[in-house]
């Protein structure tokens, strides 16, 4: 199966990825992950991205792409892939669909994961992390320390990060509306979106998702 993953900030969409590309025995190819693999295996096109990256500019579609290519081009890719992050605009879903096309492929479906605008904001706006350790993540109302302020795990200091801040979201889903969610549209013109709450436990969105996508 070749997945599209799409949802906004605060969907627990990387959580997802994983367990759908484990369920569906894809591998889930995020653009943080394809950044660092190829920022650390020192690439060319790692390079060009810390160029941008270090200079504080976005990196180019172009580059993306290349990379996104590289990687549904590895054998592992072969029978599927589940994408999280990439397209990311309706530039970058066009390229996609060329390359798919070029291949003799196409996609499957584009799993879209819905979550009411303030359930975003109380989701990310309560995160608290971990000064020792960024996987020590808590939550002021799902899953709050047991002593506020204090981690569970090591003891360490929580703090909410700047990006987790209620401004930070609210910018963060606004790109998301505007740059992200007309590649929705794109999509939903070749009949391939399906939509889903995400709302519940995370094995219950795994649920519904598999459900959706036919394979339950
Ligand atoms: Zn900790």
């Amino acid at each position: 199966m070749r997945i599209v993953l799409v949802g906004p900030p605060g969907a627990g969409k990387g959580t997802q990825a994983a367990y759908l590309a484990k369920n569906l025995s894809i591998p889930h190819i995020s653009t943080g992950d394809l950044f660092r693999a190829n920022i650390s295996q020192g690439t060319d096109l790692g390079k060009q991205a810390k160029a941008y990256m270090d200079a504080g500019n976005l990196v180019p579609d172009e580059v993306t792409n290349a990379m996104a290519q590289d990687r549904m081009e590895k054998p592992d890719a072969e029978n599927g892939f589940l994408l999280d992050g990439f397209p990311r605009n309706v530039s970058q879903a066009g390229v996609l669909d060329e390359l798919l096309t070029a291949g003799g492929l196409k996609l499957d479906a584009v799993l879209d994961l819905e979550v009411p605008e303030d359930e975003v904001v109380k989701r990310i706006a309560g995160r608290r992390i971990c000064r020792n350790d960024s996987a020590h993540v808590f939550h002021v109302t799902y899953s709050p320390p047991k002593k506020e302020g204090v981690c569970d795990v090591c003891g360490g200091e929580l703090y909410q990060r700047d990006d987790d801040s209620e401004e930070t979201v609210r910018t963060r889903l606004e790109v998301y509306h505007t740059q992200t969610e007309p590649i929705i549209d794109h999509y939903r013109a070749q009949g391939l979106v399906v939509t889903i709450s995400a709302l519940g436990k995370v094995t219950e969105v795994t649920e519904r998702a598999m459900e959706a996508l036919g394979r339950a």
